[in-house]
């Protein structure tokens, strides 16, 4: 039986939640798509999840995403000779590429990329954010800073420079192996960390073709500055809370949150919401009033998706994590006051012949009390823009193709079916339509339903075509 609800779940499978027990008890609690995080584990962890995942799939008999996060750039202050070191403000710091390992004067950045991009007056984050030095002098291969926020600073610590476009490809040479064991493993979804530029978007597409949608991490302010075209390219977007509220101040976050999500609602991409969604979760089996009115506002921003990482992936409470989540998304969309936003209309945009057909589907829906709106697809692109246009009644997309409906599996209110025979004529289309609604308890005998499609049949790019039809249950023998 389908999910009635239409925001959806991502949760990151990691240490805590493994076991194929433990993966089918998390589909069961609502998960819909699983991100496997490559910044932790090996290949082999990963494969076996993966496996765990595709055997609760046959056994469900329902689809069920799988998004390959790759950890991207992420850059990284070397070793330390005599341990961690404290740093108080005011002192003299100084990075450059020597591999020795530092000392409290001195620590080795291994990325030669960044002094070139560095000018004096740029900070430079460390540790989350936690320390803070700035640049007074630079030159090939270092620079000299002042700390203006001290503290202890360990090996291995994570480096942001928010203020500054680095010349970095989005794919590190670990991430190129682990996006081609993702593609092997047949991932449906590429996470992409710290995406700067529409053009990172693009090289990524060059690299994975087809094989994948490409989700685009928003964590950078850069990609901020360049929000509409990145949107453009990608196939989806997380806002990725956790290192965005490291480059940005956190009082900015729900901000560029919300301006994310509309700018996704404008263009019919999908988007979630990433990141300390229910973080107490972690080592509580209940979440904190602000928590669970975190997740809400995600959803009532209009979201596809709301995910969680630490919590499922290496928290005590995998499962109670995704019941709350489930449980906050369904008092949010029973709510009677509760409308998902609908298309942003913006003057610039031109309805296509699937936007006008789509926008034409929510209003004869709403118009007929349909029980469901069914959208055939092969691409996924008819499903995902009656999703843009948040119908009143579920969307039950209707695919000849798996890895679509697995594609869709993040995106708001879509229920895939695969369907056995390509559809040829009209009357073919109806009638596996109406035995779908039928099937997956959509609607009762007697109910309506709406149906967009695209003729000619089984060619992808052709949404043109609005049908409502009236269900007929056999009468029983
Ligand atoms: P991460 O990305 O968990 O891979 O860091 C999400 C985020 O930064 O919020
Ligand atoms: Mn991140």
């Amino acid at each position: 039986m389908h999910r009635s609800r239409n925001a959806k779940i991502i949760a990151t499978l990691g240490p805590s939640s493994s076991s194929p027990a433990m993966i089918r008890a998390l589909f069961d609690a609502g998960v819909d798509m699983f991100r496997l995080n490559f910044s932790h584990g090996q290949h082999d962890d990963h494969k076996k999840r993966l496996g765990a995942i595709r055997d609760v799939e046959r056994d469900v008999g329902r689809p069920i995403g799988i998004m390959v996060d790759l950890q991207g750039p992420k850059l990284r202050v070397g070793t330390f000779a005599g341990g961690p070191i404290l740093l108080n403000s005011g002192d003299r710091f100084r990075l450059d590429l020597e591999a020795a390992p530092g000392d409290s004067k001195r620590a080795s950045l291994p990325h030669p990329e960044i002094f070139a991009a560095l000018i004096p007056g740029t900070d430079l984050l460390l540790d989350d954010g936690k320390l803070r030095l700035e640049v007074l002098e630079c030159g090939r291969g270092y620079a000299e800073t002042r700390v203006k926020i001290g503290g202890r600073l360990s090996e291995r610590k994570g480096v942001n420079v928010p203020g500054v476009i680095l010349p970095l490809s989005p794919f590190t040479e670990k991430d190129r192996c682990d996006l081609n064991f993702g593609l092997e493993q047949g991932a449906d979804w590429v996470a992409l960390s710290f995406v700067q530029k529409a053009e990172d978007i693009a090289e990524a597409r060059m690299l994975i073709g087809s094989r994948a949608l490409i989700m685009a991490k928003l964590e950078k302010p850069a990609a901020i500055d360049n929000l509409d075209a990145i949107v453009a390219l990608a196939d989806g977007i997380m806002v990725a809370r956790g290192d965005l509220g490291v480059e940005l101040p956190p009082a900015q976050v729900p901000i560029i949150q919300r301006r994310i999500i509309r700018a996704c609602r404008r263009s019919g991409k999908p988007v979630v919401v990433a990141t300390q969604m229910l973080e107490s979760m972690t080592t509580s089996p209940v979440a904190t009033r602000a928590e669970a009115s975190d997740v809400a506002t995600a959803v009532y921003e209009g979201s596809d998706a709301v995910m969680l990482s630490a919590e499922s992936a290496s928290g005590k409470f995998p499962r109670e994590a995704v019941a709350m989540m489930d449980s906050i998304i369904r008092g949010v969309e029973g709510d009677v006051d509760f409308h998902a936003p609908t298309n942003e209309r913006d003057a610039k945009f031109r309805a296509s012949h699937a936007d006008a057909i789509c926008s034409a589907l929510r209003l004869v829906a709403g118009l007929v009390l349909a029980k469901a709106t069914v959208a055939y697809t092969r691409s996924g692109s008819t499903s995902m823009r009656a999703a843009r246009e948040r119908p009143a009644a579920p969307i039950l997309s209707l695919t000849p193709l798996l890895a679509t409906a697995r594609q869709l599996t993040p995106v708001w209110g879509i229920h895939s079916v695969v369907v056995e025979n390509e559809i040829t004529d009209e009357a073919s289309m109806t009638s596996l339509a109406c035995d779908a609604a039928l099937a997956g308890g959509f609607g009762k005998h007697g109910d309506n339903i709406v149906i967009v499609a695209g003729v000619p049949f089984g060619v992808s790019g052709t949404t043109n075509l609005l049908r409502v039809a009236t269900l007929s249950a056999a009468p029983p023998n």
